[in-house]
């Protein structure tokens, strides 16, 4: 049994604002901020409500099931192991339950993934070696 965890992937800074995010990907699940003044679902995780201002910030588990808005296909990458990785897919997803991040989606068929595909996250155990929440196509 080999360790999942990825070492030569670069891992986030943990942060008090961010940490929600990391830990809860560390345990396969997608954690996001909901603004409760104006409902705004907030990506990236940030002090203050982007849309309203407002300080009362929630975290709350989603589902991790969207679909692709936009993506980049990146052919070039300067970091290890990405540019070993090449083609990856850099995607805005929007998410079923309201919100929109970005995020990878691994794929080892990145020359078919379109806008509009649906898209939900990589399940435990393979998650753990990706250091930010990553999708994959849903098949
Ligand atoms: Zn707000």
């Amino acid at each position: 049994m080999t360790n999942m965890t990825n070492p030569e992937y670069p891992q986030p800074r943990l942060t008090a604002t961010n940490a929600p995010l990391i830990e809860g990907w560390k345990r396969g699940e997608l954690m996001l901020q909901h603004c409760a003044d104006c409902h705004a679902i907030i990506f990236f995780p940030r002090e203050i409500c982007p849309q309203c201002w407002s300080t009362k910030l929630e975290w709350k588990r989603d589902a991790g099931r969207g679909k692709i808005v936009s993506f980049a296909r990146v052919h070039k990458h300067v970091t290890p192991p990405f540019a070993a990785e090449a083609p990856t897919i850099l995607a805005e997803i929007a998410l079923n339950d309201g919100g929109t991040l970005m995020a990878r989606v691994a794929t080892r068929a990145p020359a078919a993934i379109e806008s509009g595909a649906a898209v939900e996250l990589v399940p435990m155990p393979e998650a753990a070696k990706f250091p930010l929440p990553t999708f994959r196509p849903v098949t």
